[in-house]
């Protein structure tokens, strides 16, 4: 193993970034999976549910569907940054974002700062 003593600075190596980009492609198709399933469910599946529990079952696949959606959004912006080589930054605050947190949630368009102070907004 050849250790590089670059680690203390925020720069990611080709290796991390190649292990985010497989992180991201395979949550893409995840969630490309997921909505297909939830897709198939609502048009086959909903005469056969008893009709006091198809409400909330559709109401919930609805939750499930959107944010589905919205993580599968993240997760091609995130790519597409990365395509044009301007991964890695927060969109508030323009600093690098931690890699530990890049690696938890490689999509991450905020620092954990940025992140904290939205929620807190909502
Ligand atoms: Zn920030």
């Amino acid at each position: 193993m050849n250790h590089q003593i670059v680690a203390e600075r925020n720069t990611m190596s080709a290796e991390d970034l190649a292990a985010l980009r497989a992180n991201l492609h395979e949550q893409r198709l995840f969630r490309q999976e997921q909505l297909q399933q939830i897709t198939d469910a609502a048009t086959n599946r909903t005469q056969a549910l008893l009709d006091r529990r198809a409400a909330s079952q559709i109401e919930v696949r609805v939750k499930l569907a959107a944010s589905a959606r919205m993580v599968l959004a993240d997760v091609e912006a995130a790519l597409t940054r990365m395509d044009q080589g301007r991964y890695g930054g927060c969109h508030l605050c323009r600093r690098p974002i931690a890699r530990e947190r890049l690696m938890i949630v490689p999509q991450a368009r905020y620092c954990t700062r940025c992140q904290q102070v939205r929620e807190a907004d909502r």
